[in-house]
C-alpha cells in the first residue's frame, strides 16, 4: 500500500517532535497511557448503556519492554480504532484550542524555554516519535471483525493496512531510538525507569497498568 503524507499542519509538529531538543522527552508516555485511558473509558461508557459483555474489572493498560528488541509495547483494551479512525486520529492533528495554540507557537520554538510550552500542554500521540524511530499502531475496533495496522516511521508519511490481531483495544509498539539512554536516569526500556515515570505521571489512571518485562 501506498505511504500517505501527514496532513501539512500535522507535519509541522511531527517535524518538531523527530527533531526534538526537548528535555523532557519521557512526556511520551504520559501521553500514550492517556490515550489508552480515553479509549478504556469509551468502552465503558458504551458497557453501560448497552450490553457489550465487559465489566469494569476486565479493563487495563500492559506495558511490555523488550530491550533486546528495543521495544516498547502499550496495550489496552479500550475501544480501538477502526481503519478510518486510524488514518483521521494518526494521520491529523485534532483542532482543540491547546493544540491549535501549539501549531501556531510551533514555529516560534526555537530554544528550549519556548519548547517547554509542549510539556505544559501536552502533545498526545505524536510525542512518541521523541523516542522512537518507528511505531506500529494495532488496532481493532468494538464490533468490528477485522483490525488495521497504522505504521510511521515519520517524516515520510504512513501507510495503514490489513493485520491480525484477536482482541479488540489497541498495541502500540515503539521502536526505541538508540540515543534515549540518559546518563542520569537510564533508558526508557528498563523496568525501574518506566515504573518511575508512571508514577510521575500517570498516577491518576483509574485503570490498573500491568508491567511486563522480557527476560533474555
Ligand atoms: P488527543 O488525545 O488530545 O485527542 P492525541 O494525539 O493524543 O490527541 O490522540 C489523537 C487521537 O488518536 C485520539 O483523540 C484518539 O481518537 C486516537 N487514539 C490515540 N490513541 C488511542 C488508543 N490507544 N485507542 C484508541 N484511540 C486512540
Ligand atoms: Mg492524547
Amino acid at each position: 500500500m501506498a505511504k500517505k503524507q501527514f496532513k501539512a499542519e500535522s507535519k509541522r509538529l511531527l517535524d518538531l517532535m523527530i527533531n526534538s531538543i526537548y528535555t523532557h522527552k519521557e512526556i511520551f508516555l504520559r501521553e500514550i497511557i492517556s490515550n489508552a485511558s480515553d479509549a478504556i473509558d469509551k468502552l465503558y461508557y458504551l458497557t453501560l448503556s448497552e450490553n457489550t459483555g465487559i465489566s469494569r474489572e476486565d479493563f487495563y493498560i500492559r506495558l511490555t519492554a523488550d530491550s533486546e528488541a528495543r521495544t516498547l509495547t502499550i496495550t489496552d483494551n479500550g475501544i480501538g480504532m477502526s481503519k478510518e479512525e486510524l488514518e483521521n486520529n494518526l494521520g491529523t492533528i485534532a483542532q482543540s484550542g491547546s493544540l491549535q495554540f501549539k501549531q501556531e507557537n510551533a514555529d516560534k520554538m526555537e530554544n528550549k524555554e519556548d519548547i517547554d510550552i509542549i510539556g505544559q500542554f501536552g502533545v498526545g500521540f505524536y510525542s512518541a516519535f521523541m523516542v522512537a524511530s518507528k511505531i506500529e499502531v494495532l488496532s481493532k475496533r468494538y464490533g468490528q471483525d477485522q483490525a488495521y495496522m497504522w505504521e510511521s516511521t515519520g517524516a515520510d508519511g504512513y501507510s495503514v493496512t490489513e493485520c491480525d490481531k484477536e482482541d479488540v483495544g489497541t498495541q502500540i509498539i515503539l521502536y526505541i531510538k538508540e540515543d534515549t539512554e540518559d546518563e542520569k536516569y537510564g533508558e526508557y526500556l528498563h523496568e525501574h525507569r518506566i515504573k518511575e515515570l508512571i508514577k510521575k505521571y500517570s498516577d491518576y489512571i483509574r485503570y490498573p497498568i500491568k508491567m511486563n518485562v522480557e527476560k533474555h
